[in-house]
């Protein structure tokens, strides 16, 4: 008897450590390898899109293929639409993923970045299931939690086609994009720093974020751990308001206006003070911010100043 609830949460822990080494990024590989489970093979992909291992009621991931197939896709309001597998509701795979939504179980999302190339999404739940349409709707854990605050993603606001519903569903975009790569980079990036801010050693993970060297809008922005600072809260800010700049040498150079200004402590131990200070590094050397977008940041901040 397979536990599959345990199995799981083994999983979203082994994705959670690999994806600290590769960005979230698995290859096909990989997922066909898949994950050992006390000394059992728990494979993560298979041939359908929709994959249900050996032994298992409901699903553990849905994948997006490059080759097509499947009319999947993550839309501008950043739900998921999944086709079912074939055209027969009540196919095992998707009275699987029915399960899903009834019991609200969470999956893993393998989204096809480049042939071969996965990036992994999780827990991702299944909010909506269209047997006319012959597909189910999911959302990523974060959102699926908005949904509860009644603020944005409900089933109207995502097809609400007036003024107003696009701005929600503008504003559900900006910030599920900002949620799914912030879940999935974030703890990577506090992880290779130590969970410390990089400029004053705050250590309280509460206060910490993830902060973009080059932004996420950005071609180049990707989520790696290169591209990631571990920042408190004041220090983000500072660093994304050209306050704060860091050299591709890693000095922390603080602007030339705030360094003359009087204040309290909060000013002087808290910014002017960083003047001249090294970043504390990641532990790991692969880790080390990128020094060429570090490079780029800077003549930003050197002009503001
Ligand atoms: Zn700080």
């Amino acid at each position: 008897m397979i536990n599959e609830a345990e199995i799981r949460s083994a999983l979203f822990i082994w994705l959670k450590q690999k994806s600290a080494v590769n960005g979230g990024v698995f290859t096909r590989d990989e997922l066909l390898s898949g994950f050992k489970y006390q000394g059992r093979v728990i494979t993560l992909v298979g041939p359908s899109g929709i994959w249900t291992p050996k032994g298992f009621n409901i699903p553990i991931s849905i994948s997006t293929t490059s080759s097509g197939g499947y009319d999947d896709d993550v839309g501008e309001d950043t739900i998921i639409s999944y086709r079912y597998r074939g055209n027969d509701p009540n196919q095992h795979d998707n009275v699987g993923l029915r399960e899903a939504f009834r019991a609200r179980i969470p999956l893993v999302y393998f989204q096809s970045i480049k042939p071969g190339k996965y990036f992994a999404s999780w827990p991702v739940y299944i909010v909506d299931d269209r047997p006319a349409d012959l597909l189910v709707r999911a959302v990523p854990d974060p959102v699926y939690a908005m949904a509860n605050t009644n603020l944005v993603v409900n089933e109207n606001a995502a097809y609400d086609t007036s003024e107003s519903g696009q701005n929600i569903r503008r504003y559900v975009t900006a910030l599920t994009r900002q949620r799914l790569h912030q879940t999935a980079f974030r703890e990577f990036v506090l992880d290779a720093y130590n969970r410390q801010c990089t400029m004053c050693k705050l250590r309280h993970p509460e206060l910490l974020d993830a902060a973009h060297i080059t932004p996420d809008s950005d071609p180049y922005g990707a989520p790696v751990i290169q591209n990631g600072l571990s920042l408190c809260k004041i220090h983000h800010a500072a660093y994304d308001q050209q306050i704060i700049g860091i050299s591709p040498d890693y000095d922390v150079r603080v602007r030339t206006d705030i360094l003359s200004e009087i204040d309290g402590p909060m000013l002087k131990h808290g910014l002017q003070e960083l003047e001249g200070n090294k970043i504390v590094l990641p532990s790991r050397r692969a880790d080390y911010p990128d020094q060429n977008r570090l490079a780029l940041r800077f003549e930003k901040f050197l002009k503001a100043s």
